[in-house]
């Protein structure tokens, strides 16, 4: 619509579209109203529509197999995640400061959650992560702390105010882990489950969806697709780094180019994850500042008390006191690309 389409005329079209058989979905923008229009309108003439108001400003059909994650939906305007924390709403966009994420692998125990959580936070973390429910390849692994977990991430974010990101693995526990998660991951291996990503879908908390390990950009948009289909738009993209040929030196291959391309094809945000994307902690700092100045709105690092002793991923995990050095690295790419809003804070009590 025409920037200043009266409210009247918004809702009488959106009746019109409902008569022609689609289901529009308003998205109103800073600037403009974006009416989506889903349903089948192969047949549909633009031309024809376009003359249903003096109003519409344009109309464009999204040719590609995602809609409602597609840039296009929203005319080139990128979305915002709002998330609420303790400390108030912190928001993931491409118009806003660069969040960063951080915390252990796995919650082990109350003193080093609550206590990363501390460090984290001073350093000028928004959000602790932290596994309760862990996907490992082998059975035998540590399988994680489940339920007691996230009672333990709750101290944590009471203690500081941090939101707090954890996995969900199984739908059955969505409501459970929604009672303490400001956000839920759905992890790499779960990528590709499309009914957990459909019943995610369905509850209002904003969703973190990694790439899986060999996803495509088009497979792992889709995936947001389902998310967003199923009724819920706060959707945040990570990029976890991909299987290639080659994983003799980095766990992963970190593909940081997905950041323009994705740029190009989707409003959504964008999150980096250089700890599980390269899988040694002294390949962080590099990929995480080119990730900054690449464009990212998000970070994830993993930082756990005492490495060498995790239970999972200590290899790729920082020290506090290493995130602490790597935190002042990166507020210097971070001003330079106008994105850094990081204040120095005393550690909590
Ligand atoms: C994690 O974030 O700890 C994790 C298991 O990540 P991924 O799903 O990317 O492997
Ligand atoms: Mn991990």
């Amino acid at each position: 619509m025409k920037a200043g389409a009266p409210q009247a005329e918004v809702d009488r079209l959106s009746d019109e579209f409902r008569s022609l058989g689609l289901s529009p979905e308003k998205i109103v923008g800073k600037h403009k109203t974006v009416l989506g229009l889903v349903g089948d309108t192969a047949e549909m003439d633009a031309l024809q529509l376009q003359d249903l108001s003096p109003w519409i400003e344009a109309v464009l059909r999204v040719e590609k197999p995602y809609k409602r994650v597609s840039r296009e939906y929203r005319h080139g305007e990128s979305s915002e995640v709002v998330v609420s924390t303790p400390d108030g709403p912190v928001t993931f966009s491409h118009h806003h400061p660069i969040v960063v994420v951080a915390g252990p692998c796995s919650v082990e125990n109350e003193d080093m959650i609550v206590e990363t959580a501390r460090r984290v936070k001073a350093a000028g973390a928004k959000f602790l992560r932290g596994g309760a429910f862990k996907p490992r390849t082998s059975p035998y692994a540590f399988q994680g702390h489940g339920e007691s977990a996230l009672a333990l991430l709750d101290a944590a974010k009471q203690a500081t105010g941090l939101g707090v990101i954890t996995e969900v693995m199984d739908a059955a526990d969505i409501d459970m882990i929604a009672e303490v998660a400001d956000v839920l991951q759905v992890g790499a291996r779960n990528m590709h489950n499309f009914s957990l990503l459909k019943k995610i879908g369905a509850q209002d908390k904003p969703v973190l969806l990694k790439r899986g390990m060999s996803a495509t950009i088009d497979e792992w948009l889709m995936a947001a697709e389902y998310i967003v289909a199923a009724g819920n738009p706060n959707v945040i993209l990570c990029e976890r780094g991909v299987r290639t040929f080659d994983n003799t030196y980095a766990r992963n291959t970190l593909d940081l180019a997905v950041l323009p391309v994705l740029r190009s094809l989707t409003h959504l945000p964008v999150m980096i994850d250089p700890s599980h994307g390269t899988g040694k902690s002294e390949y962080v700092p590099a990929m995480a500042a080119a990730a900054i100045a690449g464009g990212t709105d998000s970070l994830m690092i993993e930082v756990h008390p005492n490495p060498s002793k995790a239970l999972s991923d200590g290899p790729q995990s920082l020290t506090p006191d290493r995130f602490d050095t790597l935190m002042a690295e990166l507020a210097i790419i971070g001003n330079a690309v106008k994105r850094w809003d990081v204040k120095p804070a005393p550690i909590p009590a």
